[in-house]
């Protein structure tokens, strides 16, 4: 299929490769350079602005932007994709946004005569890189069996969430109960180490009881209480604290603008964000048990 793929970054970049990887014709666009030229090199075609890849004429658009912002100036306005497009294109947003722009921007894009589908992805850049991402999926049933094959060039949990913005739904309720679950993971190590159990001990004992989670299990906050995690690398590689951040004010103002109460998340968010403050942002989140035990 010919696919125009916009916003070569972290995630956007392996993502298109593997694209490439398994014989798709792609026309990339980036506002870096480099980021663009990178994709060349694998086979892809360069387009030098939106306009260009419009009027390449492309099956498919998949964009991989920053933040809702970045989505709504690529899409929206006379200049913006849905009206560059001169015929009825699929379009499909990879981006991490809030539910209301995704229903926004999806509308607009059916009012415009296209077909929109969110995908929002877990799984990293590793997963990325791999293939192996998950990807939530919001809009018709129809629309997301025409995605699926592309999707599954790039993923392998592929699930469709029901209608428009649904995809974001789902990734914003996911990403807040881990951003709350690290938190009281390392409130708990915290405790039971300052009153004296050993950590390996402990985390044994939450990890074959009721109090095991992803973030006590596989990404345990407590250094050198798992092998190869962040925790155990002075927190580098792994989820960025202000990519959790980010997760956790899209949960915080969804919730706002549904009048939906999410009091341990909105709590969560101001930790991560005094946390950030404190110049930890770019540290895993895990990191976030620093708060808890004496640093020196
Ligand atoms: P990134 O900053 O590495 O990449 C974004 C790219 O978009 C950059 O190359 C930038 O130049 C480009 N860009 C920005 N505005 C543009 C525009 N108007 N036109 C064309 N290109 C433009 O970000 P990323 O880490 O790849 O994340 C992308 C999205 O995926 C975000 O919404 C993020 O929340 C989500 N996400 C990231 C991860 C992760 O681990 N990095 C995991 C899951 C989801």
């Amino acid at each position: 299929m010919h696919i125009g793929f916009i916003g070569l970054g972290h995630m956007g970049g392996p993502m298109a490769a593997n694209l490439l990887k398994a014989g798709h014709q792609l026309s990339v666009f980036d506002l870096s350079a480099a980021a663009v030229e990178a994709l060349v090199g694998a086979g892809a075609t360069a387009c030098d602005s939106v306009a260009a890849l419009a009027t390449a004429r492309p099956e498919l658009v998949i964009s991989m932007l920053p933040a809702a912002p970045h989505v709504k100036s690529l899409y929206l306005g006379d200049a913006g994709l849905l009206s560059l497009l001169q015929q009825p294109t699929h379009l499909l947003d990879c981006s991490t946004i809030d539910p209301h722009s995704a229903r926004e921007v999806s509308a607009a894009a059916r009012q415009a005569g296209h077909y929109m589908l969110d995908a929002p992805v877990s799984g990293g850049t590793a997963g990325a890189t791999a293939g192996t991402l998950t990807f939530m999926v919001g809009g018709s049933a129809e629309e997301f069996e025409f995605a699926r094959p592309v999707l599954a060039a790039m993923g392998k949990n592929i699930v469709h969430c029901g209608d428009s913005g649904n995809g974001q739904v789902a990734k914003v309720a996911n990403n807040m109960l881990l951003g709350i679950s690290m938190i009281g993971v390392a409130e708990a190590m915290a405790l039971g180490t300052s009153l004296g159990i050993d950590a390996k001990v402990l985390a044994g004992i939450i990890n074959t009881s009721s109090g095991r989670c992803w973030s006590s299990e596989v990404n345990n906050p407590y250094p050198d209480v798992l092998e190869n995690v962040p925790a155990s690398r002075g927190y580098t590689g792994g989820f960025g604290t202000d990519l959790m951040l980010k997760d956790l004010g899209l949960a915080t103002e969804a919730a706002r603008l549904a009048k939906q109460p999410v009091i341990l998340g909105a709590a969560a968010q101001q930790l991560y964000q005094a946390f950030s403050l404190q110049g930890h942002g770019q540290l895993d989140f895990s990191a976030i048990i620093k708060l808890y035990t004496k640093q020196e």
